[in-house]
C-alpha cells in the first residue's frame, strides 16, 4: 500500500443541523424544478378542430401550459429559450386511448420483473413516439399516474381506471385468459382485473375502484380474442348488473364507464344500460353505430392489435383458437371504423398492444390512414380523445392548453403517416416531443435548434428516443 498524502479526512469540529430542502419536510425531492419558458417562432400550428394550419405563429410555453399563440414575432419572455422552427409544423401531442402500460413491452416473463417496473420503459417509449397522454384500460394504478405527473417516471399523462371489472368466466377472468400471458413471479393478469357478480357484488367492486382513484371504470360485456373459453359472441353482465355499475360510478362523480365489446348484442346491452364508451367494437353494424352517435357514446377501435396478431412473427406464436377468433374481428374492425365515421360517432385512437407488441403503437396511424382521410385520423388521437377524457387542455395548441406538442417536418392533416414511427426503427417524422413544456425528444433539424438553447430538458435514455 502506498500512502496517499492528499487523502485526508477529519471530522468537522461541530455538527450543524441542516433544514430540509426548501425548509419544508413535505418537499418531494424528485420533482424537477420548473422548466425554462420556451418561445417557438415561425411555427406552422396544426389546428385539428378546424382542419387547418396557421403559419408564422409565435407560441409561448410557460409553467407547463401554452400561454400565447400569435403572429407577433417580437414577443419577449424573460428567461425563455427562443427556438426558430423555420416553418416546421407544431402539432398537439398525441393520445392513445386504449393501452395497457403494465403489459405492452417485453414478453410476460422478461427477466421476471414486476410489471409496474417494466412499465417505466413502456411509458418512456410511448412518450418518445409522441404520445403525451394515454388512457390505460386495465391494470394501471393511481400511483403510477402520480409518478408520471411528478416526473418520477417520464411518460405520457396517464388516465387510469385501475383493474378491469369482469364477471366470473368473463373476458377479464384471469383463469380464462391465455396462460402464456401470465408470469411466474408476478402474475400481471391477476393484477389486471377484478371479478364481481350480482348487483351487490358489482356495486361494491365499482365503489372500490372509485375509492382507488379510477378516472373511468372499464367493464367487459363480450368475450375476447385472448381467452379460450369465453366465446366472442358471449354477452357478459346482466342488464341489472351493468346499471348498478353505471349508476354507482355516476353517483360517485365518475366520468365514464367503458366496455370491452366486439359484438352488436354486447355493445347494445352496454349502451342501453348507461355505458358511454365502447372498446374495440369490431363487429359494429350501421344501426348500432347510429345508437352510439345518438347517445354520445365514444368508440375506441384498436386495429393494430388484430393486425399484428394476423401477421408474422406474432401469428405463429398464437394458439389455434386465438388465430381463428382474430380473423373474425380483424377485417370487420376495418369496416366498423368507417361505418362509425359515416354515422357521426366520436371515434378515438386506441391500440391495445400487449405481449411485446408495444413498438407497433404508431402504425395504428398508417392502418387508419388507409381507411379514412388523414385529418379524421389525427382528430381521433387529439380532439376526439380530449372529449373522451373530458379535458379541453388536451389535443389543441392554444392559450390555456397543456404545453404538450410535437415538431414535425410535414403536415399531419394531409398525411398522417408522418406520425408512424415505423416497425423498422425509423422515427417517422416526429422530430420533437414536448410534454409539460419540457423537451424530451429532439431529432434532425430540431435537434440542432435545441442544442443551441442548452439541449433536452429530460433525456429519456432509451433507444426509441434517439
Ligand atoms: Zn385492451
Amino acid at each position: 500500500m502506498t500512502a496517499h498524502p492528499h487523502r485526508h479526512w477529519a471530522p468537522p469540529p461541530s455538527h450543524t443541523p441542516r433544514p430540509p430542502p426548501g425548509g419544508d419536510v413535505n418537499t418531494i425531492p424528485w420533482i424537477p424544478p420548473p422548466a425554462r419558458p420556451i418561445v417557438f417562432k415561425n411555427a406552422a400550428v396544426v389546428d385539428v378542430a378546424n382542419n387547418s394550419v396557421k403559419k408564422s405563429q409565435t407560441v409561448v410555453l410557460e409553467h407547463g401550459l401554452v400561454t400565447s399563440v400569435s403572429r407577433d414575432a417580437d414577443v419577449v419572455v424573460p428567461g425563455a429559450r427562443v427556438i426558430d422552427l423555420d416553418g416546421l409544423y407544431l402539432c398537439p401531442g398525441l393520445v392513445d386511448c386504449h393501452v395497457h402500460i403494465n403489459m405492452s413491452d417485453g414478453r410476460p416473463s422478461s427477466g421476471y420483473t414486476d410489471p409496474h417496473l417494466r412499465a417505466t420503459y413502456t411509458l418512456k417509449a410511448m412518450l418518445a413516439r409522441g404520445f403525451t397522454t394515454v388512457r390505460d384500460v386495465g391494470g394501471a394504478t393511481f400511483s403510477q399516474a402520480q409518478a408520471v405527473k411528478q416526473w418520477l417516471t417520464p411518460g405520457p399523462r396517464l388516465f387510469q381506471g385501475g383493474k378491469i371489472l369482469s364477471q366470473t368466466g368473463g373476458h377479464g377472468d384471469p383463469r380464462s385468459r391465455e396462460s402464456s400471458v401470465s408470469s411466474l413471479c408476478c402474475a400481471p393478469e391477476s393484477d389486471m382485473s377484478v371479478l364481481a357478480d350480482g348487483v351487490e357484488g358489482v356495486t361494491r367492486a365499482a365503489r372500490e375502484l372509485m375509492r382507488q382513484g379510477a378516472d373511468h371504470v372499464k367493464i367487459c360485456t363480450s368475450g375476447g380474442v385472448s381467452s379460450p373459453t369465453d366465446a366472442l359472441e358471449s354477452v357478459q353482465f346482466s342488464p341489472a348488473e351493468i346499471r348498478a355499475i353505471t349508476s354507482t360510478v355516476a353517483d360517485m362523480q365518475g366520468t365514464l364507464v367503458t366496455s370491452h365489446a366486439y359484438t352488436v348484442p354486447a355493445i347494445r346491452r352496454a349502451v342501453e344500460n348507461g355505458v358511454r364508451g365502447i372498446e374495440h367494437g369490431n363487429l359494429l353494424d350501421r344501426d348500432t353505430a347510429k345508437l352510439l352517435a345518438s347517445t354520445g357514446t365514444f368508440l375506441t377501435p384498436t386495429l393494430m392489435i388484430s393486425t399484428a396478431k394476423g401477421r408474422a412473427p406474432w401469428n405463429d406464436t398464437l394458439p389455434e383458437y386465438m388465430r381463428e377468433k382474430n380473423v373474425k374481428v380483424r377485417d370487420a374492425g376495418r369496416r366498423a371504423i368507417q361505418i362509425a365515421e359515416e354515422e357521426g360517432v366520436t371515434v378515438c385512437f386506441g391500440t391495445d398492444l400487449t405481449m411485446g407488441m408495444g413498438y407497433l403503437q404508431s402504425e395504428e396511424f398508417t392502418q387508419r390512414g388507409q381507411l379514412l382521410p388523414s385529418h379524421r385520423v389525427l382528430a381521433h388521437a387529439t380532439t376526439n380523445a380530449a372529449k373522451l377524457l373530458n379535458d379541453d387542455k388536451i389535443g389543441v395548441i392554444a392559450a390555456g392548453a397543456y404545453a404538450d406538442c410535437l415538431v414535425l417536418p410535414a403536415n399531419p392533416l394531409e398525411d398522417v403517416r408522418v406520425l408512424d414511427v415505423g416497425a423498422d426503427g425509423r422515427h417517422g417524422g416526429i422530430w420533437g416531443v414536448v410534454r409539460d413544456g419540457r423537451i424530451v425528444v429532439a431529432r434532425d433539424e430540431f435537434a440542432e435548434a435545441v442544442e443551441g438553447v442548452g439541449g433536452l430538458d429530460v433525456d429519456l435514455g432509451i433507444e426509441e428516443a434517439k
